[in-house]
């Protein structure tokens, strides 16, 4: 294969908001969207996913910036990695997302690296990365879901015939925030929660999220919900310097004289959509936050896990760091 020239394209560069959603409206079936380039252009470069049309989004200024609001902040949808991790606004009241967009990849890749790239991201399995028909890429069969598959960094839940992981690292810290991802089209604006913005291959097997060709994720909103609350976020990877989350958890908790009220965690890494740990909340609420609780949370995470040959690891793993998500959120 060819990996050394992008196949050529036409480029679009809208500056406004509404001419990109007039464009997309009228051939939104050929346009590749291109935010921060960082998934896209590998796509390009490795040749296996060949758009007609790109239209890049980095001219569109009305989708930058975080902002206050009445209840809760407003993060457009290409403001980069680098800033979301550093912004004193989100540090203050929603820790855990910056600490999570801090963790993405290297400065490098979070300068240039969008919000919204990073939740509208495609899978990272080897083998759809590298063109093969696979079930994700329209063929019919999976050839990580094999006995001699490598699939060290597929899921350990919700497989549909797909066993590739979300691999944002953002995206549980949204789920957990209760965000709410703004959608656009030239029809109008629908209004999703995080933890159905992501969508699983039983779903639909060729996309990651509800976006849909005319569509654009124009923001992210942050209520106040959790602002303030006790966070964690943590993330294992093979190696420190960049590379994606073999699992990562993030947690928001409310506590009241060491008691714990109310508690959301999340987990990526371990199914096709960061997985809401709903379970989790209920074991834990109205307990102390120690040990104990912390421990319990942990066994209970990873009830239902079905991993495949390589990644049996990632049930202790995902137990771990539930725990200290608990235990350890300050
Ligand atoms: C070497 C390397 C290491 C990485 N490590 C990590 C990691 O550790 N953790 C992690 O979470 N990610 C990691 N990534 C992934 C990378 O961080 C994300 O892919 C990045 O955030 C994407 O942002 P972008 O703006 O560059 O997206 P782009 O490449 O521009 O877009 C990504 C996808 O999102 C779509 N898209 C982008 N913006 C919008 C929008 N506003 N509306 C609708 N669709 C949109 C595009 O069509 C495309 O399909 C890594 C990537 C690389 C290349
Ligand atoms: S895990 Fe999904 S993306 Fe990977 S080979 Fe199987 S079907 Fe394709």
């Amino acid at each position: 294969m060819i990996r050394d020239m992008m196949p050529n394209f036409e480029l679009l560069k809208p500056t406004k908001l509404a001419d990109a959603l007039t464009l997309l409206d009228r051939r939104g079936a050929d346009i590749w969207k291109m935010a921060g380039g960082n998934d896209s252009l590998d796509w390009f470069k490795d040749r296996v996913k060949r758009p007609k049309v790109v239209m890049d989004l980095g001219g569109i200024a009305e989708l930058k910036g975080i902002r206050e609001t009445a209840d809760g902040i407003e993060i457009g949808a290409l403001t980069t990695l680098a800033e979301v991790a550093s912004s004193k606004l989100i540090r203050a009241k929603f820790k855990v997302l910056a600490d999570a967009a801090g963790r993405v990849a290297s400065p490098q890749i979070r300068n240039a690296s969008t919000l919204g790239g990073n939740v509208s991201q495609d899978a990272r399995c080897w083998y759809y990365r590298s063109g093969l028909p696979c079930y994700r890429a329209g063929g019919n069969t999976c050839f990580a879901d094999t006995p001699a598959g490598m699939n060290r960094e597929h899921a350990i839940f919700d497989a549909a015939r797909c066993i590739a992981v979300s691999p944002s690292d953002t995206a549980p810290a949204l789920v957990v925030l209760e965000a709410k991802m703004v959608i656009r089209s030239a029809k109008g604006e629908r209004v999703v929660d995080a933890e159905k913005f992501f969508i699983g291959p039983a779903v639909d097997i060729t996309r990651m999220t509800v976006l849909q060709p005319q569509e654009l994720l124009v923001a992210l909103r942050i209520p106040n919900t959790w602002a303030g609350a006790r966070f964690y976020f943590e993330k294992v990877a093979d190696r420190q310097t960049w590379d994606f989350p073999l699992v990562n958890v993030a947690s928001a908790l409310k506590v009241t004289n060491g008691v714990i009220d109310a508690a959301r965690v999340a987990c990526g890494g371990v199914s096709c959509t960061p997985r809401y740990l709903k379970v989790v909340e209920d074991v834990v609420k109205g307990g102390p936050q120690d040990e104990e609780s912390a421990d319990l949370a942990g066994k209970t995470a990873s009830h239902g896990a079905r991993p495949v040959t390589y990644n049996q690891y990632k049930i202790p793993m995902m137990e771990n760091l539930v725990k200290r998500a608990i235990r350890d959120a300050v």
